[in-house]
């Protein structure tokens, strides 16, 4: 087991460094721009590949830190830089997480490197779990998969919707029902590469924030893939539905599997944009007079701002124990993931509202940063399970009850 330490190594400085400097000079100048028009930034995603900070080798390198937190200290700083460009490259993998969830090794050599494309040609990947009926209740999805067994083929039929990079992917990962009469035991998880006859982007939607990350709805309608592309196999799949049949309890549901997995990235990403409009309200409140002197100097004002430095101060450390507890293979007894994303996620709504109070007028201004910041920050609260969702794991894990 890797120990554990509170300062980073100097590779995780040097990418640190190097991220950070990514999104002064390619995020900060053209976020404003980007939030605007909310369309796919492609020029962006290119620049990303470009530099390899977008990439499967800068991800797989990133996974494979024995500590966890390369990945949570490169996902900060591209936050910190622009949470919605930050989206529109990292929202794949949210698709790998789910291909490590569930895939076999060469379902995974296959694909993974698929959801990044290549420096000259990238691409990104979509996880399509919730529906209209079925959003925190992913148990009940209504998309099914049925087996054709003449020509060794899935059939997909359903309607995905809220799906990050849904219908411009070149991987989606379709989480379906195979045997309603087992909930949410009875799914499993199918790549649909693009191009797939009867997958096809429904309605794009217009959002609050994050608007430089596509979001749309994906209709799959007789949409048929070979037999391999079911994750994990259909033997294993049999086996475990065979299992559940007898009522022995299995592992996770495959979409949950993979929110564990990822929840402390998410929180890393909470992070980066509180930071940003922490320093931000910093810098302002030291050079904003008022009354004769910076406003920095009441305590109101201070206090406050000594307030978000805690939150942040805190949250990032439970972003990295998460983090650290995954990279061990540890398992997350007490709802540590759900922790991190959980207090990472209201920090950056509380700590970008006080930066609009402590920035006034101006904050609410589309001419300040701090206004898209708080717009920004909110999904962190709803996506990847609400806060409600994640009191509700943390409280089922230690007190070992079924609270609702
Ligand atoms: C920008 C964006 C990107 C997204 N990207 C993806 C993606 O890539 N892939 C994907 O599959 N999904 C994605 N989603 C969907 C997202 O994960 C869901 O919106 C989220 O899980 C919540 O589901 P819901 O919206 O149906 O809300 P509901 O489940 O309807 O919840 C509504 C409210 O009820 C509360 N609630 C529900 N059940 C309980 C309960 N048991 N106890 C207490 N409170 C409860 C919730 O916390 C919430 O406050 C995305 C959504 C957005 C907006």
């Amino acid at each position: 087991m890797e120990s554990f330490s509170m300062s980073l190594n100097d590779e995780q400085r040097t990418i640190q460094e190097w991220v950070h400097g990514f999104a002064v000079s390619a995020m900060r100048p053209i976020a404003h721009e980007w939030d605007e028009r909310e369309e796919t930034p492609w020029s962006f995603i290119r620049a990303a590949a470009d530099t390899g900070i977008y990439s499967f080798d800068f991800f797989a390198n990133a996974y494979a830190d024995p500590t966890g937190l390369t990945l949570m200290v490169a996902l900060e700083e591209l936050a910190w830089g622009d949470a919605g460009l930050c989206m529109s490259i990292m929202g794949s993998t949210l698709a790998v997480a789910g291909l490590l969830a569930a895939g076999t090794p060469e379902q995974q050599m296959e694909w993974i490197p698929a959801c990044f494309g290549t420096p000259s040609d990238p691409q990104v990947a979509a996880f399509c779990v919730s529906e209209a009926d079925a959003g925190s209740d992913v148990s009940s999805l209504r998309t099914r998969a049925g087996y054709d067994e003449a020509t060794d083929e899935w059939v997909l039929d359903g309607t995905k919707t809220w799906i990050t990079n849904g219908g411009i992917a070149a991987v989606h990962v379709v989480v379906a029902t195979v045997d309603p009469s087992l909930g949410s035991r009875g799914q499993a998880s199918f790549v649909v590469p693009a191009g797939t006859p009867g997958l096809r982007m429904g309605r794009k939607f217009q959002k609050m924030g994050i608007r430089a990350s596509h979001t749309a709805e994906v209709v799959l309608e007789g949409c048929r893939v070979p037999g391999h592309l079911l994750l994990g196999g259909k033997e294993q799949l049999d086996e475990r539905f065979a299992r559940a049949r007898e009522g022995v309890r299995s592992s996770q549901q495959a979409a949950m599997a993979t929110f564990e997995l990822s929840r402390p990235a998410v929180g890393a990403q909470a992070l980066g944009i509180a930071r940003a409009a922490y320093e931000y309200a910093l810098d302002h409140a030291k050079e904003r007079v008022q009354f004769g002197r910076p406003i920095i100097e009441n305590q109101s004002i201070a206090f406050a701002l000594a307030d978000m430095a805690i939150s942040i101060e805190s949250a990032r450390l439970l972003v990295w124990r998460a983090a650290w507890m995954a990279a061990q293979r540890l398992p997350f007894t007490k709802g540590e993931g759900s922790m991190a994303k959980l207090a990472a996620s209201e920090a950056a709504v509380s700590v970008t509202d006080k930066a609009i109070q402590i920035v006034g007028g101006f904050g609410y201004t589309r001419d300040c940063p701090v206004e898209q910041w708080h717009r920004d920050a909110k999904i962190y609260t709803i996506f990847e399970g609400t806060s409600e969702i994640q009191r509700l794991i943390i409280a089922r894990s230690i007190s070992g009850l079924k609270i609702r």
